[in-house]
């Protein structure tokens, strides 16, 4: 056996999925968590994300005793969403209750409360494994400061270490996934573009916008402080930037003023329709958050998902480390069923004739004067 450092538990990841599980598995196991990020605010590389904390994410946070600090907040705090059907011509007020927050400071706040005796390595890429003698030997690749280029550049050397169960808490572009569960079903893939706008006006609600034309998803708006975030999501086979641009079109159309983006990117998004799209465990591998296909193919809410199957998967492995498979798949039975259920709700909110009847009923619907100044 080659002099590699031995872990019980590596994982792969640092956001809301990755950063839970490293707080709660327990303290008899050597942990590593590895991500590729710096975590420093300065230049980070953001998460694409509406940093919206849903209610269920909410709960999440208050099972575990934690409360989001003001420092992580983004304003305004909107009560409600704002629904415009351009299939149908509609628009619609319901109340919700998200908290808006700032998406890396939220991450960051989670993973400064990883404790001193998980081994933490930033800045830090996870390239592939490999099985050997049982374990799993896990390539990385840290990245690091170039003096020639002034960036941050993937150094040449691997370091490589050891580890029995290795978890892919590496998000909707999980590599892990695609390694180790190669020829099992994947969820759908979409591509998610957002971009920044100056804005001088406030947008006190978050607003989504079904247009059949650019997605079979959805675009939104949300107010981030002094910024407006576009945001749109694209199924495969359609050019993404085309479809933005529509979008961009259609809300100037509407009378929205909106300039030139200050900032803009992109990422892999998973749209779980079937149940067995989703993958928890195979051998010593296991997978949580969007990793595993657990996103909302309703709301792409994905960050209640990401902390309760990290919680599910650290009683798991501080039940039993060498059967945590079992554990863990029972406990996420709960999981599947709410995203079979979502995938219910999918049907009437995607077809344009149940949407519309909904929206002309105004069941649930705010009523109030609401005025489009904050366009
Ligand atoms: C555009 C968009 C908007 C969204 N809006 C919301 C919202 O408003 N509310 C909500 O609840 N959900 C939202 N979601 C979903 C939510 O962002 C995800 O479901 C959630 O972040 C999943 O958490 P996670 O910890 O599983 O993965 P992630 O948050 O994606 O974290 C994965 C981590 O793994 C790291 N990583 C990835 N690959 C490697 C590698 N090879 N080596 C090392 N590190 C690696 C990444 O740097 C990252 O830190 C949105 C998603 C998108 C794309």
């Amino acid at each position: 056996m080659d002099e590699a450092c031995m872990y019980d538990v590596v994982i792969v990841g640092a956001g809301p999925a990755g950063s839970t599980l490293a707080r709660m598995v327990d303290k008899k196991y050597k942990v590593l968590i590895v991500d590729k990020r710096p975590f420093d605010i300065s230049d980070m590389d953001e998460k694409c994300c509406g940093g919206l904390l849903a209610p269920d994410a909410q709960k999440m946070l208050a099972e575990l005793g934690l409360g989001v600090p003001k420092s992580v907040l983004s304003g305004p705090q909107m009560f409600s969403v704002k629904t415009l059907d351009f299939d149908n011509d509609l628009v619609r007020y319901y109340q919700r209750f998200y908290i808006n927050v700032n998406r890396n400071l939220f991450d960051k706040w989670l993973f400064d409360l990883i404790p001193d005796h998980v081994d933490k390595k930033i800045n830090c890429c996870y390239k592939g494994y490999t099985i050997q003698e049982g374990t799993y030997k896990v390539t990385l690749k840290v990245r690091e400061y170039d003096k020639n280029s002034s960036r941050m550049a993937m150094s040449d050397d691997n370091l490589v270490v050891r580890t029995k169960i290795l978890i892919g808490a590496d998000g909707g572009n999980s590599a892990i996934r695609h390694q180790a569960f190669i020829g099992r079903p994947q969820p759908d893939t979409y591509l998610s573009i957002q971009k920044w706008y100056k804005t001088p006006r406030t947008m006190p609600f978050y607003t989504s916008i079904f247009d059949s034309s650019i997605t079979d998803f959805y675009s939104w708006l949300i107010q981030k402080d002094q910024q407006l975030l576009i945001g749109t999501t694209i199924q495969k086979g359609k050019n993404p930037n085309t479809q933005y641009n529509r979008l961009i079109d259609r809300l100037v159309k509407e009378g929205y003023e909106i300039g030139e983006p200050v900032k803009q990117m992109g990422t892999v998004i998973l749209r779980t329709r079937k149940t067995k799209q989703i993958q928890l465990t195979k051998d010593g591998i296991g997978l949580i958050g969007e990793a595993a296909g657990l996103i909302s193919p309703s709301s792409a809410e994905g960050i209640s998902y990401a902390i309760k199957s990290a919680v599910y998967m650290a009683d798991a492995i501080n039940q039993k480390s060498v059967t945590f498979q079992k554990k863990y798949t029972k406990a996420c039975i709960g999981i599947k069923r709410n995203i079979w259920f979502k995938n219910i709700k999918t049907m009437v909110i995607y077809n344009r004739f149940f949407r519309k009847l909904v929206m002309l009923s105004k069941i649930l619907a705010l009523k109030g004067n609401h005025h489009h100044s904050e366009k």
